[in-house]
């Protein structure tokens, strides 16, 4: 019987839409799952693509029906699930054998995983998977880690899978080791900024400007034709447009303003720290999800302090014209801020993090998939190396064009109460990125003043200390 070209480990959601979509590409597959009766469920269901697709109830089994060296996606829970099906599994395996991760793993757990692999002949690749259900049965956008050599095999099969913007696939081996769900976590954490800054202009058009959810639809449908095109700002529309069954009232009314997270977006803030890169935008987006749990406490607040009235602005076709400028900017910023943090990972783990790759690979199949990510493609192409997205000539004028619009939305929401914590850190981030002379000047001498640490002057002297003595007489 001919071998299966490779094998899948986990039919859970993402797992058996992944299988049908590299069963209905043409590549012969072996699957397996902990409870067998999800296996054979899954068969049953295949229909026409059933002859494609080799259920394997012992793992014994399900190895020798893939070809070696054999590809194994383990598409399970990720964290200790993971560890325990990798060491089931290895004493089936022989060398030169791949063990593939494609779940939404910690880099530094792919990074171990990989290490612990290095003297038995085993490879481990790390591969990040975005685009959610659909993505995985149609087209998602994959992000690769691990040896080029491991990647040469599966490379065939995970681009007959991957997404396609205009004819190219939306998958490509990013590095060594974690570099693959590095990028991948990276990619949440601009979502999780994207998210909240399209929930924050939500919340200024129902709060501030009073419209309904149909008619907060009915403007983000316009945006999506315009600049803003894009996968999130689409199904913003379609579900601000949608009713609930139940109450006929609109669905997003009835839903708890509580927002859930795995932790990929807490990741990406504690790699930015880690790395000493501000991503201030992300940062404020894992905040927001924060304090929307909090919900009692917000409530109780409220009952406490009111909120302020917020005034309707004057001209209300301009603000609109505003609104949608201040969240292209500041999405700007968070996509720059996302882009440093994996430019500095680059440089610390050492896997040449190719960024116009990254940005390329994004366009179709993931959930931040845009218009906007094929302008970063260009903007990287031209210049892979530049120190920040926002000073690429491209960007830069996009900037300039939009900045005074996000400017005027923030101060707007400050004066009416209207939480914008993303917007107003990504306006934030860029006025101080923009100033040459800021003003950590003033906490140099302070450090210096209690801790004598000293400061640079800008006449060229360094380490060097103030007149103020000690710092510590006035204790004495
Ligand atoms: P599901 O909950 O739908 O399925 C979980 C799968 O994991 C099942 O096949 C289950 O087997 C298996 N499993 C759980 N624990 C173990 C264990 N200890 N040993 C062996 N198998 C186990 O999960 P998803 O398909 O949604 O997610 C899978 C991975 O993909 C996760 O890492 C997730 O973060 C990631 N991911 C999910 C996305 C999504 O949109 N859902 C998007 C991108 C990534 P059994 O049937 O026996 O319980």
């Amino acid at each position: 019987m001919e071998q299966a070209e490779i094998g899948l480990i986990g039919l859970g959601v993402m797992g058996s839409n992944l299988s049908l979509n590299i069963a209905e590409k043409g590549n012969k597959i072996a699957v397996f799952n902990r409870t067998a009766e999800v296996t054979r469920k899954f068969h049953a269901e295949a229909g026409a693509l059933q002859n494609q697709i080799v259920p394997c109830e012992t793992l014994g089994e399900f190895v020798a029906a893939i070809r070696p060296p054999r590809p194994i996606i383990i598409m399970i829970k990720a964290g200790d699930p993971v560890d325990q099906q990798m060491e089931h599994l290895k004493p089936y395996l022989s060398t030169g054998d791949i063990m593939i991760d494609a779940g939404n793993a910690n880099f530094r757990d792919t990074m171990r995983r990989f290490d612990n692999l290095k003297d038995s002949g085993l490879t481990f690749i790390g591969m990040g998977v975005s685009g959610g259900e659909e993505g995985a049965r149609h087209g998602p956008s994959i992000m690769v880690g691990g040896t080029e050599e491991s990647w040469k095999r599966v490379e065939k099969v995970l681009t007959s899978i991957s997404a396609k913007f205009n004819g190219e696939p939306c998958v490509a081996w990013l590095g060594e080791n974690g570099a693959g769900h590095f990028v991948k976590t990276i990619h949440n954490g601009i979502e999780y900024a994207d998210m909240q800054m399209i929930a924050e202009i939500y919340g200024i058009l129902r709060d501030g400007l009073g419209m309904s959810a149909s008619e907060i639809g009915n403007v983000f449908g316009r945006w999506n034709t315009g600049r803003l095109n894009s996968y999130l700002i689409e199904i913003s529309e379609k579900v601000l447009k949608a009713n609930d069954p139940i109450s006929g009232k609109p669905m997003v009314d009835v839903i708890v303003d509580r927002a859930g997270q795995k932790g990929t977006g807490k990741w990406s803030v504690i790699e930015a720290q880690n790395m000493g890169v501000a991503a201030t935008a992300i940062e404020a987006a894992v905040a927001g999800r924060i304090l929307s749990s909090q919900r009692e406490e917000r409530v109780a607040a409220e009952r406490i302090f009111g909120l302020p009235k917020a005034e309707r602005p004057k001209d209300g076709m301009a603000f609109l014209a505003d609104l949608e400028n201040a969240l292209l900017a500041a999405k700007i910023g968070a996509y720059a801020q996302g882009f440093a943090v994996m430019a500095a990972a680059s440089a610390e783990y050492n896997w040449n993090l190719p960024m116009p790759t990254i940005a390329r690979i994004w366009r179709a199949g993931c959930i931040i998939r845009s218009q906007f990510l094929d302008e970063i493609t260009s903007a990287f192409t031209k210049d892979p190396h530049v120190a920040n997205l926002i000073v690429t000539p491209a960007f830069s004028k996009m900037v300039k064009e939009t900045d005074g619009a996000l400017r005027r939305v923030v101060s707007y929401a400050a004066l009416s109460g209207l939480p914008v914590p993303a917007l107003s850190s990504a306006l934030s981030y860029f006025d101080a990125y923009r100033r040459s002379r800021g003003t950590a000047n003033l906490i140099q001498a302070q450090r210096d003043f209690f801790g004598a640490h000293g400061f640079d002057r800008l006449d060229g002297v360094d380490k060097h200390h103030g007149p103020w003595g000690s710092g510590l007489e006035e204790f004495a």
